[in-house]
């Protein structure tokens, strides 16, 4: 496959008239006059700008069905009263149409690989294949379904060396898991090699009760029992103290800032700052539908640049470029993907139509993209194959019919 005549970033420029070739699902050159020996019609990237495929570090996909159902309140409420008990209801068939709700969603945004904590996970991993994203899914694991430890290892053995799918553990929270579980979650992980997803210290509530009952902050805690190393994606991390960052920042573990719903659930805002200047690998995520409320990672960056500055009074901090490098460069180090516009970089992309008045005029294009986007996703491209071009995905409507019949099923 051959994109021609696109524009790419070359040190933070637009660079226009640039082809890209694309074989085996990796890109194999990038370069001007290039050659495509396929029978492929060449995809026209005349007005369109090439970025790497983005990453949506933290999600709960099929929550899409739950747009909107429990808006403004805060996080515990919000979690007891609306979210679990709905929760208790979903069946199989609501998350495979709530997973690919998701992954239009997500398409549209220019996202082309996300990390997922949910129930079933075979179903969210079947139905992420189909719409042919990228995926990092974790079994969830917490003691209200204590079955849910069991089913974990064997779906992971079930999706390993998958080209797609990589399964994960996801025990759901310090608070939500025991020691025991956690431990075994653990056990887990350390056998496959995998990645471990939880939540942390999301909330002031949270850490105080580990204070009182542990004398250990959550991260503290998950420290004495061995959890913090590269393969962790912490979620959130909204109340930790400098002693917590470089901590984190010793063990090599990642951290995914969830901006838009922290703010929306009114936990708090994180100490990025902080974070970063121990050292600490951070990327973002949306978090699920229902708490944020769309999965766009280009409306996650604007948020967390203007919240970090506003937080701490550095406007000269997070400046897009930081935004734009924790966006991109720093997710693919977090889960190990090998992502980029340059050859032997997994082909995953989106084109985005530079025609539109919010990339106007044609000036800082680091800065449009993590201040003004606001729509123009023309094309998505996952391991070579084309998911959306023109602004077109085959099946969408069927997706949005099931997805509106399994929200009232589910409300009724
Ligand atoms: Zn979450």
């Amino acid at each position: 496959m051959l994109i021609k005549n696109v524009s790419i970033i070359e040190s933070g420029q637009l660079q226009p008239g640039r082809d890209i070739l694309i074989d085996g699902g990796k890109i194999t050159n990038l370069g001007r006059d290039l050659m495509d020996e396929s029978d492929d019609e060449p995809i026209d990237g005349r007005g369109k700008l090439a970025i790497p495929g983005l990453i949506n570090g933290h999600t709960h996909l099929a929550m899409t069905l739950l747009r909107g159902y429990a808006d403004d309140m805060e996080l515990m409420p919000w979690l007891q009263e609306k979210i679990w008990p709905l929760e208790a209801k979903i069946t199989e068939e609501d998350v495979f149409w709530g997973v690919k709700l998701g992954c239009l969603e997500q398409i549209r945004f220019g996202i082309t690989c996300y990390s997922d904590m949910y129930y079933f996970p075979d179903t969210t991993a079947q139905a992420t294949k189909e719409m042919g994203l990228r995926a990092f899914i974790s079994g969830v694991v917490f003691d209200m379904k204590p079955e849910l430890l069991a089913q974990v290892d064997p779906f992971i053995r079930r999706w390993k060396g998958d080209d797609l799918i990589t399964p994960a553990v996801g025990p759901h929270a310090a608070y939500t898991c025991s020691e025991e579980t956690l431990q075994k979650a653990k056990e887990i992980a350390d056998r496959h090699d995998a990645m471990i997803h939880i939540h942390l210290s999301e909330t002031r509530e949270e850490v105080d009760g580990f204070l009182l009952s542990k004398g250990k902050s959550p991260v503290e805690y998950l420290d004495s029992l061995g959890l913090l190393n590269s393969r962790l994606a912490a979620v959130h991390c909204v109340w930790i103290s400098p002693e917590d960052c470089y901590l984190l920042a010793e063990r090599k573990a990642n951290v995914v800032s969830c901006t838009e719903s922290n703010l929306k659930l009114t936990s708090g805002i994180a100490p990025l700052n902080t974070m970063m200047k121990a050292g600490i690998n951070v990327c973002l995520g949306t978090d699920g539908a229902s708490s944020n409320n769309n999965l766009s990672i280009f409306e996650e960056m604007k948020t967390t640049a203007i919240a970090q500055k506003n937080a701490y009074h550095t406007p000269a901090d997070f400046s897009a470029e930081q935004i734009w490098h924790m966006a991109t460069e720093n997710a693919s180090r977090a889960f190990g993907l090998n992502l980029g516009l340059r050859p032997g970089a997994f082909a995953d992309l989106a084109l985005i139509d530079l025609k539109k008045p919010w990339f106007w005029p044609q000036s800082n294009i680091i800065s449009h993209l993590v201040y003004s986007m606001a729509g123009g996703v023309d094309t998505t491209i996952v391991n070579g194959k084309v998911l959306m071009q023109s602004g077109v995905i085959p099946g969408e409507e069927e997706i949005l019919e099931k997805a509106q019949e399994r929200f009232l099923r589910l409300t009724s």
